[in-house]
């Protein structure tokens, strides 16, 4: 492992990730997730990072009803995101398609992946979503603390093996 590499493993077991994805909403929700980084709520005290990254996030922030670019380009995203993910639908449109339920709509979003948790509100507030992350906070963090944990036995065993295979290579 590169120390690139060990030092986003090191930040990463002590911080939960958070990447916004809109699936075609009105951009309401969005402002009110960006809004939680804020200095007026400052979601970052409770050690959450908003970013757009899949590949490096822990929790996906789901907005939008699912328009059809987005149909199979969530569950890219989904698939993309390293376990464990959990999943946060936000807003109205992401809960049950909203104002754009008569529309070309693919969604809710629990229809094309797995959502962990569920906030309503047109929009909700800063507040309401700060909530709901730190609410599935504690448990993503329990789930990635498991999986990392059995990431390092894993490759130690690994080691173990490789450098047991080198000494009886050594004494032939
Ligand atoms: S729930 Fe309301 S604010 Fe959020 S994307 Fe839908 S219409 Fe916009």
């Amino acid at each position: 492992m590169t120390s690139g590499n060990m030092i986003k493993d090191f930040a990463r077991k002590r911080s939960i990730n958070v990447c916004i994805v809109n699936t075609g909403g009105c951009n309401g929700c969005d402002i009110e997730v960006v809004s939680t980084l804020a200095p007026r709520y400052d979601i970052e005290q409770y050690g959450i990072y908003v970013h757009n990254n899949p590949r490096e996030a822990d929790v996906l922030v789901v907005t939008g009803p699912v328009v059809l670019p987005w149909k199979e380009r969530l569950k890219e995203i989904f698939e993309k995101t390293p376990e464990p993910k959990v999943v946060v639908a936000v807003g109205a449109c992401a809960l049950s398609c909203g104002i754009f339920k008569e529309g070309h709509v693919y969604g809710p979003v629990d229809k094309i992946i797995p959502v962990n948790a569920k906030l309503p509100g047109c929009p909700p507030r800063p507040s309401e979503i700060i909530e709901a992350v730190v609410s599935i906070a504690p448990e993503a963090l329990a789930m990635k603390e498991k999986m990392m944990k059995e990431m390092e036995l894993k490759n130690k065993n690994n080691q173990d093996t490789d450098n047991n295979q080198d000494n009886q290579d050594t004494n032939k």
